[in-house]
């Protein structure tokens, strides 16, 4: 029995993200820092969730981060992600200080544990989409 791998989904960007996802495509990761009170948030927003103010900026972030929570999908909630189950998702904490959900993947992703240091890797999708996620950084 063979299995077919479908391609997995693609961004859509909006007012709000298309500039996080244009960053990405230049395997680069930027996340919105308010210029008001400097709070940095994740996903992108067109306000500060903490003081609404919509006066932001995107600053660039080193990559590195720490796992916060993660989740092994063992049956994928959609066919798209069939090929690729099992596989981990993560709330992974930036060293800039956002939260930020991904999936943790390459060697070691499903034996990944809470508190463990990843490094910033993009994933590509499609014909040109491209979407951040995380590695385990070995000890
Ligand atoms: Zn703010």
């Amino acid at each position: 029995m063979s299995v077919q791998i479908l391609p997995l989904p693609v961004p859509e960007p909006n007012a709000d993200s298309r500039a996080y996802w244009a960053a990405a495509a230049e395997r680069r990761l930027v996340v919105r820092q308010c210029r008001a009170c400097g709070q940095r948030h994740f996903m992108p927003r067109g306000q500060c969730p903490a003081c609404w103010s919509d006066e932001l900026e995107w600053i660039e972030c080193s990559g590195a981060g720490t796992v916060y929570s993660l989740s092994v999908v063992h049956r994928a909630p959609t066919p798209d992600f069939a090929g690729i189950a099992p596989y981990v998702i993560a709330l992974v904490d930036l060293a800039e200080g956002p939260r930020m959900f991904a999936n943790l993947v390459g060697p070691g992703a499903l034996e990944a544990a809470i508190g463990d240091r990843v490094q910033l890797s993009f994933e590509r999708r499609g014909e040109s989409a491209v979407v951040p996620q995380f590695m385990r950084v070995q000890p």
